[in-house]
This record gives structure tokens, sequence and C-alpha cells, in this order.
């Protein structure tokens, strides 16, 4: 495993009409059906709601095997998801946070387990 960094931030994209915050710039807000997003700053950790294991990866995390997609809640109250740095001692409560790994390009967030409970 490479060298992981700790991210404080992650970038989420925030309705201009209404300021509901989602993960990815949608083409229309859910709530006011707003076009205008703007992206924003949000602190990159909470807690862990959920996990899964992915057996049989799609063709880009081929070279990784199985892998873990988990559910966050943040700690601004989005609940977003990202690939998991699973270990076997993780339970759903656990505090998570957000890193980069060196050398690695990702397009979702990858969280891991900071403490437990
Ligand atoms: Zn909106």
């Amino acid at each position: 495993m490479n060298a992981l960094t700790l991210l404080p931030t992650l970038t989420a994209y925030q309705c201009n009409d209404c300021q509901t915050l989602t993960q990815r710039s949608p083409m229309a807000c859910a709530y006011c059906l707003g076009r205008r997003f703007s992206p924003v700053l949000v602190t990159a950790s909470g807690t862990l709601a959920s996990w899964t294991t992915i057996r049989k990866p799609p063709m880009r995390f081929k070279a990784e095997g199985i892998y873990h997609v988990g559910v966050f809640d943040l700690d601004n109250g989005m609940r977003i998801s990202g690939r998991l740095l699973h270990e076997a001692t993780d339970q759903t409560g656990d505090r998570v946070q957000a890193v980069a790994i060196a050398d690695t390009a990702s397009d979702i967030p990858i969280f891991k387990v900071t403490s437990h409970g």
C-alpha cells in the first residue's frame, strides 16, 4: 500500500438558490430544481454508516482485486459514498476521514477509519 495522507476537506457542490449540498454536480437541484451550483469545500470527516465488499471489481479497479465501498455521514450532515480502506476491526459508527493515496488518482473520495466508536 502506498503512503496515505489525511485530507482535511473534500469538494462538494452547493445549489446557488437553496444552498443544498450534493456530492457531485447534478443536472438540477433535487430540492428546488435550480441549475446553478458552486463548488465548496466541506470538512472530510464523519462516521461510517455502512459498507459493502465488492468481489468483482469494475475494470478500472481490477488490479486491486477485492475492494470496499462505503456510505459516510459527514460532520456537516451530508451523506456521501466512496471507497473504504477497510480493516477487520471497522464497525458502523466509527470515525472516518478522507485520505489521498500517494501516486494514485481517484475520482471518488476514499475514506479510512481513524478511531472506533
Ligand atoms: Zn436547490
